[in-house]
């Protein structure tokens, strides 16, 4: 028997991330934040100057990226890329590479490796479509892009030089419609998913609320 998944979908900025490792570690499961390997990719890219439409080039690159994720340390090729993979610029990069079914294909083992015992969390925008579709516990955490704007412009304040909340708005904006308007893997809830509002809510409600439903499947 393969260990059970927990999927959590949503648009950027939702905090599905947050929510993510927080569920993981009180579950004492595995973590997927697939996210950062789409990240990876177009940071890997820029540094081996590949073009972000060379789909061809990308794939190869996917099939062999060398990452290892040491607790919450993310090292590329040898050097740690924790926090510089988190601004707006490597996301939309990202979201450019995502779109790309070559890019996708080569990266789906690498996310399904992830899944070991005793259990997995995976966060991401098609987990619970295209990734783990057979998860039995399935959320998709939504928030206001406005919220969103406002949460990511917490996050980057202090740590990422001249970022403003208008321009975080239409980057988030931009995202949301390219994730949901790609041909391939499209953000959008699995039918099955329990979908989650959390703009009115705090990271500890959000949660709770995924915990209960944990213990209403045990
Ligand atoms: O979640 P995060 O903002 O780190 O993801 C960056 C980008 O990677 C997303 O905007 C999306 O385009 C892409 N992505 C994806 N599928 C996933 C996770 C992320 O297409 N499962």
């Amino acid at each position: 028997m393969s260990a059970v998944v927990i999927t959590i979908d949503g648009p950027s900025g939702s905090g599905k991330g947050t929510i993510a490792g927080l569920l993981a570690a009180k579950l004492g499961w595995n973590l997927l934040d697939s996210g950062a390997l789409y990240r990876l990719l177009a940071f890997a890219a820029r540094n081996h100057g590949i073009d972000l439409t060379n789909e061809e080039a990308l794939k190869t690159l996917a099939a062999h990226l060398d990452v290892q994720f040491i607790d919450k340390r993310i090292i590329l090729e040898g050097d740690e890329v924790t926090d510089d993979i988190r601004n707006e610029q490597v996301g939309a990069g990202a979201s450019q590479v995502a779109a790309l079914p070559a890019v996708r294909e080569a990266l789906l083992q690498r996310q399904r490796a992830f899944r070991e015992a005793p259990g997995l969390v995976a966060d991401g925008r098609d987990m619970g479509t295209v990734v783990f579709p057979e998860a039995p516990l399935k959320i998709y955490l939504t928030a206001s892009a406005e919220e969103r704007a406002r949460r990511r412009y917490l996050q980057l304040k202090g740590k990422v030089e001249g970022v403003s909340l208008p321009s975080l708005l239409d980057e988030i904006r931009a995202r949301d419609e390219r994730d949901m308007q790609r041909a391939v893997a499209p953000l959008k809830p699995a039918v099955d998913a329990i979908q989650l509002d959390s703009t009115e809510l705090t990271i500890e409600q959000v949660l709770e609320r995924i915990l209960g439903e944990v213990a209403n499947r045990d």
